[in-house]
């Protein structure tokens, strides 16, 4: 199985209401295991909305998600949330950290959430922060760290309890271009070391160009490139 499928995906927003917008008419999508894939589209596309729902942040009008080979629109919500917690990790543009927490602390508390102890929580984000060049920063507030510091953070979080699955939107999006290329090389080298499956929306096609392939997404729907 692979381990995202998306079929005919369909999604409206004010269905009905003045400024009703069909966003997705029947987006379809396979990752393989392993497999990382540029999600390519001009901004108002809906990749935000075609992310959340393979995240099983939000569901579909129509059409069916399947991670690792599970359907998932007939789950409770008790299944979905374990198994976004678990298989399926998020980057977006802005890092969206706990300010109050240090960086370590921004690891290990989804670690927590999900079961683990507080000494392999720590150890793993320990281990983390070192595979992004992060382990002199492990103490510091957000506020404290640079943005392409945090945005690091930021992926490290989402990789605390090894997911199968990276869902990034415009995951360097608001850092300058060079720190933007540097630190999606983090990502990346991050993703290949944990042979993780990956969607990385980005509107930079050098950066897209580094992936194993390209989905354009366009009048809501999936096409290759
Ligand atoms: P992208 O991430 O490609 O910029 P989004 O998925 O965020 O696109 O949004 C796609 C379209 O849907 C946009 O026109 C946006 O204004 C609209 N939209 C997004 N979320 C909502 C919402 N909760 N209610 C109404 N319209 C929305
Ligand atoms: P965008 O504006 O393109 O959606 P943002 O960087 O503003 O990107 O991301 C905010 C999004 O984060 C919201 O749309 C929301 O659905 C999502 N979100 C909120 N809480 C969580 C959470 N706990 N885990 C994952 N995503 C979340």
């Amino acid at each position: 199985d692979p381990i995202l499928r998306l079929s005919g995906i369909e999604k409206v927003y004010k269905r009905g209401k003045p400024g009703e917008v069909q966003v997705l008419r029947g987006a379809s999508l396979s990752i393989a295991r392993g497999e990382v894939v540029a999600l390519v589209a001009p901004s108002g596309a809906g990749k935000s909305t075609l992310l959340h729902i393979a995240g099983l942040l939000d569901q579909p009008d129509a059409g069916t998600v399947e991670i690792g080979g599970e359907a998932m629109q007939d789950r409770s919500d008790r299944r979905r949330t374990a198994v976004r917690r678990a298989d399926v990790g998020f980057v977006y543009q802005f890092h969206h950290l706990l300010p109050e927490f240090t960086a370590l602390e921004n690891i290990v508390l989804p670690q927590l959430a999900n079961g683990a102890s507080r000494a392999e929580a720590e150890a793993r984000a320990k281990g983390l922060l070192d595979s992004v060049g992060l382990s002199d920063r492990a103490d510091h507030r957000p506020a404290a760290l640079s943005g392409g510091e945090q945005q690091r953070v930021a992926f490290c979080r989402a990789m605390a309890n090894a997911p199968r699955l990276l869902l990034a939107d415009e995951p360097t999006g608001n850092l300058d271009p060079e720190t933007s290329e540097r630190v999606f090389a983090v990502l990346l080298d991050l993703v290949r070391d944990t042979g993780l499956s990956a969607v990385i929306a980005t509107h930079n096609l050098e950066l897209a160009a580094r992936m194993d392939r390209r989905v354009r997404l366009e009048a809501g729907k999936l096409h290759p490139v």
